[in-house]
Protein backbone atom coordinates (compact mmCIF):
# COMPACT_ATOMS: atom_id res chain seq x y z
CA UNK A 1 0.00 0.00 0.00
CA UNK A 2 2.73 2.35 0.98
CA UNK A 3 4.74 1.81 -2.29
CA UNK A 4 2.00 1.79 -4.50
CA UNK A 5 1.17 5.44 -3.34
CA UNK A 6 4.57 6.35 -3.47
CA UNK A 7 4.61 5.25 -6.58
CA UNK A 8 1.15 7.19 -7.37
CA UNK A 9 2.51 10.51 -5.66
CA UNK A 10 5.87 10.25 -7.75
CA UNK A 11 4.04 9.15 -11.52
CA UNK A 12 0.92 11.15 -11.25
CA UNK A 13 2.34 14.02 -9.13
CA UNK A 14 -0.75 13.83 -6.46
CA UNK A 15 -0.61 15.06 -3.12
CA UNK A 16 -1.88 13.00 -0.67
CA UNK A 17 -2.34 14.40 2.44
CA UNK A 18 -1.92 12.33 5.41
CA UNK A 19 -4.16 12.65 8.52
CA UNK A 20 -2.44 10.68 11.80
CA UNK A 21 0.63 9.26 10.38
CA UNK A 22 -1.36 7.03 7.49
CA UNK A 23 -2.26 7.57 3.65
CA UNK A 24 -5.85 7.66 3.80
CA UNK A 25 -7.00 5.85 0.36
CA UNK A 26 -10.35 5.09 0.95
CA UNK A 27 -13.08 7.14 -1.15
CA UNK A 28 -14.53 9.80 0.77
CA UNK A 29 -17.14 10.53 -0.98
CA UNK A 30 -18.57 11.75 2.44
CA UNK A 31 -16.10 15.13 2.56
CA UNK A 32 -17.48 18.19 2.46
CA UNK A 33 -15.61 21.53 1.10
CA UNK A 34 -17.70 23.66 3.74
CA UNK A 35 -16.28 27.42 3.10
CA UNK A 36 -13.88 29.43 1.34
CA UNK A 37 -11.74 32.10 2.35
CA UNK A 38 -9.83 34.33 0.41
CA UNK A 39 -7.33 36.55 1.76
CA UNK A 40 -4.13 39.01 0.55
CA UNK A 41 -3.63 41.20 -2.16
CA UNK A 42 -2.31 41.63 -5.97
CA UNK A 43 0.84 40.10 -4.73
CA UNK A 44 0.21 37.53 -2.63
CA UNK A 45 -2.78 35.64 -2.22
CA UNK A 46 -3.92 33.02 0.64
CA UNK A 47 -6.93 30.68 -0.52
CA UNK A 48 -8.36 28.63 1.94
CA UNK A 49 -10.85 25.84 1.64
CA UNK A 50 -12.42 24.11 4.80
CA UNK A 51 -12.68 20.55 4.81
CA UNK A 52 -15.12 18.45 6.60
CA UNK A 53 -13.07 15.10 6.29
CA UNK A 54 -10.37 14.20 4.54
CA UNK A 55 -9.17 15.59 0.92
CA UNK A 56 -6.29 14.11 -1.88
CA UNK A 57 -5.55 16.18 -4.10
CA UNK A 58 -3.55 17.91 -7.18
CA UNK A 59 -3.08 21.16 -8.60
CA UNK A 60 -1.96 21.99 -12.00
CA UNK A 61 -1.81 25.61 -14.43
CA UNK A 62 -3.60 26.51 -17.28
CA UNK A 63 -2.92 29.37 -19.81
CA UNK A 64 -5.26 31.44 -22.30
CA UNK A 65 -6.84 32.19 -19.99
CA UNK A 66 -4.60 31.89 -17.09
CA UNK A 67 -5.88 29.45 -14.12
CA UNK A 68 -5.34 27.09 -11.54
CA UNK A 69 -7.13 23.86 -11.30
CA UNK A 70 -7.34 21.69 -8.14
CA UNK A 71 -8.78 18.47 -8.67
CA UNK A 72 -9.88 16.80 -5.55
CA UNK A 73 -11.11 13.09 -4.59
CA UNK A 74 -14.95 13.20 -4.89
CA UNK A 75 -16.14 16.15 -2.51
CA UNK A 76 -19.65 17.72 -1.72
CA UNK A 77 -19.54 21.52 -1.95
CA UNK A 78 -21.73 23.14 0.85
CA UNK A 79 -20.74 26.82 -0.39
CA UNK A 80 -23.18 28.10 -2.68
CA UNK A 81 -24.14 28.42 -6.15
CA UNK A 82 -20.94 27.26 -7.80
CA UNK A 83 -18.61 29.94 -8.94
CA UNK A 84 -17.81 33.20 -6.60
CA UNK A 85 -15.93 36.48 -6.91
CA UNK A 86 -12.47 36.11 -5.81
CA UNK A 87 -9.71 38.35 -4.58
CA UNK A 88 -6.43 39.33 -4.98
CA UNK A 89 -4.75 37.45 -7.52
CA UNK A 90 -7.85 35.34 -8.42
CA UNK A 91 -10.61 36.82 -10.32
CA UNK A 92 -13.11 34.36 -9.72
CA UNK A 93 -12.89 30.74 -8.66
CA UNK A 94 -15.55 27.59 -10.04
CA UNK A 95 -16.13 24.21 -8.88
CA UNK A 96 -18.26 20.80 -9.20
CA UNK A 97 -17.75 17.37 -10.10
CA UNK A 98 -15.60 16.63 -13.60
CA UNK A 99 -16.06 13.28 -13.19
CA UNK A 100 -17.39 9.79 -11.50
CA UNK A 101 -14.67 10.19 -8.57
CA UNK A 102 -12.94 13.44 -9.25
CA UNK A 103 -14.41 17.00 -8.65
CA UNK A 104 -12.92 19.81 -9.35
CA UNK A 105 -11.72 23.54 -8.51
CA UNK A 106 -10.72 26.76 -10.40
CA UNK A 107 -9.55 29.63 -9.94
CA UNK A 108 -9.69 32.18 -12.87
CA UNK A 109 -6.68 34.38 -12.23
CA UNK A 110 -6.27 38.00 -12.45
CA UNK A 111 -2.04 37.62 -12.96
CA UNK A 112 -0.05 34.67 -13.56
CA UNK A 113 0.90 32.87 -10.22
CA UNK A 114 3.32 30.24 -8.78
CA UNK A 115 1.55 27.97 -6.06
CA UNK A 116 4.38 29.24 -3.72
CA UNK A 117 3.10 26.73 -0.51
CA UNK A 118 -0.22 24.39 -0.24
CA UNK A 119 -0.32 22.64 2.97
CA UNK A 120 -2.78 21.15 5.26
CA UNK A 121 -4.04 22.37 8.74
CA UNK A 122 -5.58 19.66 10.98
CA UNK A 123 -8.75 21.39 12.82
CA UNK A 124 -8.29 20.51 16.21
CA UNK A 125 -11.51 19.89 18.45
CA UNK A 126 -14.05 18.75 15.97
CA UNK A 127 -13.09 21.84 13.61
CA UNK A 128 -12.66 21.74 10.00
CA UNK A 129 -9.88 20.87 8.24
CA UNK A 130 -8.15 23.85 6.28
CA UNK A 131 -6.58 22.97 3.01
CA UNK A 132 -4.34 26.19 2.21
CA UNK A 133 -2.95 27.31 -0.94
CA UNK A 134 -0.23 30.32 -1.39
CA UNK A 135 0.13 32.29 -4.41
CA UNK A 136 2.82 35.03 -5.38
CA UNK A 137 2.62 36.83 -8.77
CA UNK A 138 5.37 35.75 -11.32
CA UNK A 139 5.53 37.03 -14.60
CA UNK A 140 3.33 35.15 -17.95
CA UNK A 141 7.04 33.56 -18.73
CA UNK A 142 7.66 31.70 -15.29
CA UNK A 143 3.77 31.12 -15.19
CA UNK A 144 4.21 29.59 -18.54
CA UNK A 145 7.30 27.11 -17.70
CA UNK A 146 4.85 25.33 -15.21
CA UNK A 147 1.75 24.57 -17.43
CA UNK A 148 0.84 20.98 -17.23
CA UNK A 149 -1.39 19.04 -19.18
CA UNK A 150 -4.28 17.86 -17.26
CA UNK A 151 -4.73 14.15 -16.65
CA UNK A 152 -6.47 12.57 -19.66
CA UNK A 153 -10.53 12.25 -18.75
CA UNK A 154 -12.36 8.98 -18.88
CA UNK A 155 -14.25 8.71 -22.13
CA UNK A 156 -17.83 9.44 -21.22
CA UNK A 157 -19.67 8.15 -24.04
CA UNK A 158 -18.74 6.54 -27.14
CA UNK A 159 -19.62 7.41 -31.01
CA UNK A 160 -21.56 3.95 -31.55
CA UNK A 161 -24.75 3.43 -32.42
CA UNK A 162 -27.20 1.51 -29.68
CA UNK A 163 -30.87 1.70 -31.78
CA UNK A 164 -32.06 -0.88 -29.15
CA UNK A 165 -32.36 1.71 -26.41
CA UNK A 166 -35.75 2.94 -29.24
CA UNK A 167 -38.78 1.91 -27.32
CA UNK A 168 -41.47 0.69 -29.82
CA UNK A 169 -43.56 3.60 -31.02
CA UNK A 170 -41.86 6.34 -28.86
CA UNK A 171 -40.00 8.93 -30.38
CA UNK A 172 -36.44 9.92 -28.46
CA UNK A 173 -35.80 12.83 -26.96
CA UNK A 174 -32.61 13.85 -25.46
CA UNK A 175 -32.77 16.96 -23.29
CA UNK A 176 -29.60 18.33 -22.72
CA UNK A 177 -29.03 21.07 -19.05
CA UNK A 178 -26.52 23.29 -20.14
CA UNK A 179 -22.99 23.59 -18.18
CA UNK A 180 -22.77 21.78 -14.78
CA UNK A 181 -19.52 20.58 -12.33
CA UNK A 182 -16.91 23.08 -12.53
CA UNK A 183 -18.59 24.89 -15.08
CA UNK A 184 -21.50 26.85 -13.99
CA UNK A 185 -22.54 28.46 -16.53
CA UNK A 186 -23.63 32.52 -16.22
CA UNK A 187 -23.56 33.76 -12.91
CA UNK A 188 -25.80 36.28 -14.14
CA UNK A 189 -28.45 35.42 -10.89
CA UNK A 190 -26.05 34.92 -8.30
CA UNK A 191 -26.28 39.05 -7.22
CA UNK A 192 -29.98 38.24 -8.18
CA UNK A 193 -30.99 35.53 -6.22
CA UNK A 194 -27.71 33.01 -5.68
CA UNK A 195 -28.86 31.17 -8.37
CA UNK A 196 -26.21 29.80 -11.52
CA UNK A 197 -27.07 28.69 -14.26
CA UNK A 198 -26.24 24.89 -14.48
CA UNK A 199 -28.91 24.79 -11.10
CA UNK A 200 -31.61 26.47 -13.22
CA UNK A 201 -30.82 24.16 -16.49
CA UNK A 202 -30.88 20.76 -14.61
CA UNK A 203 -34.26 21.68 -12.67
CA UNK A 204 -35.82 22.95 -15.43
CA UNK A 205 -35.30 19.80 -17.64
CA UNK A 206 -36.16 17.18 -14.95
CA UNK A 207 -39.86 18.90 -14.84
CA UNK A 208 -39.78 19.19 -18.57
CA UNK A 209 -38.52 15.48 -19.10
CA UNK A 210 -41.82 14.59 -16.84
CA UNK A 211 -44.55 16.79 -19.09
CA UNK A 212 -43.32 14.89 -21.86
CA UNK A 213 -42.73 11.55 -21.00
CA UNK A 214 -46.11 11.97 -19.14
CA UNK A 215 -47.60 12.15 -22.67
CA UNK A 216 -46.87 8.35 -23.73
CA UNK A 217 -45.31 9.42 -26.55
CA UNK A 218 -41.95 10.00 -25.83
CA UNK A 219 -38.76 8.75 -24.20
CA UNK A 220 -36.68 11.58 -22.49
CA UNK A 221 -32.90 10.85 -22.52
CA UNK A 222 -30.74 13.57 -20.11
CA UNK A 223 -27.25 14.09 -21.31
CA UNK A 224 -26.51 14.86 -17.90
CA UNK A 225 -28.85 14.44 -14.86
CA UNK A 226 -27.00 15.37 -11.76
CA UNK A 227 -24.18 18.28 -11.13
CA UNK A 228 -21.43 17.17 -13.21
CA UNK A 229 -19.10 18.78 -16.15
CA UNK A 230 -20.07 17.22 -19.23
CA UNK A 231 -17.94 18.71 -22.51
CA UNK A 232 -20.07 19.97 -25.55
CA UNK A 233 -19.16 17.28 -27.92
CA UNK A 234 -19.97 14.54 -25.28
CA UNK A 235 -23.78 16.14 -25.13
CA UNK A 236 -24.47 15.85 -28.65
CA UNK A 237 -23.12 12.15 -28.81
CA UNK A 238 -25.92 11.31 -26.70
CA UNK A 239 -27.99 12.28 -28.93
CA UNK A 240 -26.40 10.36 -32.09
CA UNK A 241 -25.42 7.63 -30.22
CA UNK A 242 -29.70 6.88 -28.94
CA UNK A 243 -30.54 7.88 -32.42
CA UNK A 244 -32.54 10.45 -31.15
CA UNK A 245 -35.07 12.35 -33.13
CA UNK A 246 -34.76 15.57 -31.82
CA UNK A 247 -32.13 17.37 -29.17
CA UNK A 248 -33.34 20.37 -27.59
CA UNK A 249 -30.30 22.19 -24.75
CA UNK A 250 -31.62 24.15 -22.15
CA UNK A 251 -29.87 27.28 -21.18
CA UNK A 252 -30.74 30.61 -19.55
CA UNK A 253 -29.14 33.67 -20.62
CA UNK A 254 -27.34 36.89 -18.32
CA UNK A 255 -27.10 40.60 -19.53
CA UNK A 256 -25.76 43.82 -18.68
CA UNK A 257 -28.90 45.31 -18.83
CA UNK A 258 -31.18 43.91 -15.69
CA UNK A 259 -34.24 44.98 -17.89
CA UNK A 260 -33.77 42.51 -20.87
CA UNK A 261 -35.68 39.75 -20.27
CA UNK A 262 -37.67 36.89 -22.16
CA UNK A 263 -36.90 33.16 -23.82
CA UNK A 264 -35.01 33.09 -27.20
CA UNK A 265 -34.50 29.82 -29.00
CA UNK A 266 -31.65 29.28 -31.47
CA UNK A 267 -31.07 27.10 -34.33
CA UNK A 268 -27.42 26.30 -35.23
CA UNK A 269 -25.94 28.49 -38.71
CA UNK A 270 -22.39 29.50 -39.75
CA UNK A 271 -23.18 32.99 -39.81
CA UNK A 272 -25.08 34.04 -36.52
CA UNK A 273 -28.35 36.23 -37.29
CA UNK A 274 -27.16 39.23 -35.15
CA UNK A 275 -24.33 40.61 -33.12
CA UNK A 276 -25.94 39.17 -30.07
CA UNK A 277 -26.38 35.85 -31.20
CA UNK A 278 -22.53 35.64 -31.91
CA UNK A 279 -21.88 36.96 -28.80
CA UNK A 280 -24.06 34.68 -26.67
CA UNK A 281 -22.71 31.53 -28.87
CA UNK A 282 -19.25 32.57 -28.45
CA UNK A 283 -20.14 32.83 -24.24
CA UNK A 284 -21.74 29.43 -24.37
CA UNK A 285 -18.94 27.85 -26.77
CA UNK A 286 -16.13 28.88 -23.29
CA UNK A 287 -17.57 26.03 -21.80
CA UNK A 288 -15.00 23.33 -23.39
CA UNK A 289 -12.52 26.05 -22.99
CA UNK A 290 -12.91 27.29 -19.58
CA UNK A 291 -12.60 23.66 -18.66
CA UNK A 292 -9.42 23.12 -20.19
CA UNK A 293 -10.28 19.94 -21.92
CA UNK A 294 -8.10 18.42 -25.10
CA UNK A 295 -10.15 18.98 -28.05
CA UNK A 296 -7.83 16.96 -30.25
CA UNK A 297 -9.43 13.37 -29.71
CA UNK A 298 -13.01 13.78 -30.24
CA UNK A 299 -13.97 11.36 -32.87
CA UNK A 300 -15.06 13.40 -36.16
CA UNK A 301 -18.34 12.80 -36.28
CA UNK A 302 -18.44 15.65 -38.86
CA UNK A 303 -16.63 13.90 -41.08
CA UNK A 304 -17.62 10.14 -40.83
CA UNK A 305 -21.12 10.32 -40.85
CA UNK A 306 -22.09 13.82 -41.81
CA UNK A 307 -22.35 14.21 -45.98
CA UNK A 308 -23.98 17.74 -46.85
CA UNK A 309 -27.33 16.37 -48.03
CA UNK A 310 -28.00 14.98 -44.06
CA UNK A 311 -26.38 18.12 -42.63
CA UNK A 312 -28.46 20.40 -44.77
CA UNK A 313 -31.81 18.13 -43.78
CA UNK A 314 -31.02 18.28 -40.39
CA UNK A 315 -30.78 21.75 -40.40
CA UNK A 316 -33.73 22.03 -42.29
CA UNK A 317 -35.96 20.05 -39.55
CA UNK A 318 -34.03 21.78 -36.71
CA UNK A 319 -35.74 24.90 -38.60
CA UNK A 320 -38.89 23.60 -38.60
CA UNK A 321 -39.19 22.25 -35.11
CA UNK A 322 -37.84 25.82 -34.15
CA UNK A 323 -40.76 27.20 -36.09
CA UNK A 324 -43.29 25.22 -34.03
CA UNK A 325 -41.62 26.08 -30.64
CA UNK A 326 -41.81 29.38 -31.22
CA UNK A 327 -45.15 30.45 -31.20
CA UNK A 328 -46.25 27.77 -28.24
CA UNK A 329 -43.79 29.14 -26.02
CA UNK A 330 -44.78 32.90 -26.77
CA UNK A 331 -47.97 31.58 -25.45
CA UNK A 332 -47.00 29.99 -22.47
CA UNK A 333 -43.91 32.52 -21.08
CA UNK A 334 -42.70 35.96 -21.63
CA UNK A 335 -39.87 35.88 -24.84
CA UNK A 336 -38.14 38.00 -26.77
CA UNK A 337 -39.50 40.15 -29.19
CA UNK A 338 -37.49 38.19 -32.05
CA UNK A 339 -37.73 34.85 -30.38
CA UNK A 340 -35.80 32.84 -33.06
CA UNK A 341 -32.00 33.48 -33.78
CA UNK A 342 -29.22 31.60 -34.88
CA UNK A 343 -25.68 31.24 -34.31
CA UNK A 344 -22.71 28.62 -34.52
CA UNK A 345 -23.33 27.01 -31.06
CA UNK A 346 -20.69 24.06 -30.48
CA UNK A 347 -22.90 21.78 -28.67
CA UNK A 348 -25.16 22.05 -32.06
CA UNK A 349 -22.23 21.19 -34.59
CA UNK A 350 -21.61 18.03 -35.62
CA UNK A 351 -24.58 16.09 -34.94
CA UNK A 352 -27.10 14.59 -37.01
CA UNK A 353 -29.63 15.15 -34.98
CA UNK A 354 -32.47 18.07 -35.73
CA UNK A 355 -31.45 20.04 -32.47
CA UNK A 356 -32.31 23.31 -30.71
CA UNK A 357 -31.27 25.64 -28.29
CA UNK A 358 -33.37 27.57 -25.71
CA UNK A 359 -32.37 30.17 -23.41
CA UNK A 360 -35.04 29.97 -21.18
CA UNK A 361 -34.73 33.92 -20.20
CA UNK A 362 -32.26 36.12 -18.00
CA UNK A 363 -31.31 35.25 -14.71
CA UNK A 364 -29.85 39.15 -14.34
CA UNK A 365 -33.61 40.07 -14.90
CA UNK A 366 -35.23 39.82 -11.13
CA UNK A 367 -38.57 38.78 -12.92
CA UNK A 368 -36.85 35.93 -15.02
CA UNK A 369 -35.37 34.90 -12.62
CA UNK A 370 -37.42 34.10 -9.93
CA UNK A 371 -40.15 32.15 -12.29
CA UNK A 372 -37.31 29.93 -13.42
CA UNK A 373 -36.73 28.73 -10.34
CA UNK A 374 -40.52 27.47 -10.52
CA UNK A 375 -41.55 24.40 -11.30
CA UNK A 376 -44.62 25.81 -12.87
CA UNK A 377 -42.85 27.55 -15.28
CA UNK A 378 -40.62 24.65 -15.76
CA UNK A 379 -44.20 23.28 -16.78
CA UNK A 380 -45.42 25.76 -18.84
CA UNK A 381 -41.94 25.12 -20.82
CA UNK A 382 -42.44 21.38 -21.18
CA UNK A 383 -46.08 21.86 -22.49
CA UNK A 384 -45.03 24.17 -24.84
CA UNK A 385 -42.11 22.08 -25.85
CA UNK A 386 -45.03 18.67 -25.87
CA UNK A 387 -47.41 20.49 -28.45
CA UNK A 388 -44.51 21.62 -30.71
CA UNK A 389 -43.18 18.41 -30.57
CA UNK A 390 -46.14 17.10 -31.42
CA UNK A 391 -47.16 19.20 -34.15
CA UNK A 392 -43.50 18.78 -35.79
CA UNK A 393 -43.65 14.80 -35.98
CA UNK A 394 -47.15 14.99 -37.36
CA UNK A 395 -46.38 17.68 -39.99
CA UNK A 396 -43.32 16.17 -40.83
CA UNK A 397 -43.40 12.56 -40.55
CA UNK A 398 -46.97 11.42 -40.44
CA UNK A 399 -46.60 8.95 -43.15
CA UNK A 400 -43.42 7.36 -41.63
ZN1 LIG B 1 -25.60 28.44 -21.06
Amino acid sequence: MRYRNVYKAFVCTIVAIIFMGTVDTTFAADTEIISVRIGGDDNKTRFVLDVKGNAAFRTFSLANPNRVVIDLDEVNWKIGPGGAQGKGLINNYRYGLYMPGTSRLVLDLKSPVKIANSFIIKGEGGKPNRLVFDFAKVTQSEFAKNISQPAARAKAVTATRTPSNRPAGKKVIVLDPGHGGHDPGNLGGVKVNGISEKNVTISASKNIKKILEASGRYKVIMTRDRDIFLKLRERSLVAHRNNADLFISIHADAFTSPSVRGATIYTLTEKASDREAALLAARENKSDIIAGVDLQDEPDLVQNILIDLVKQETMNLSNRFAGELAPELRKAITVRKRSLRSAGFVVLKGIDVPSVLIEMGYLTNSTDAKLLMQKETHDKIGRAILKATDNYFQKNFAYN
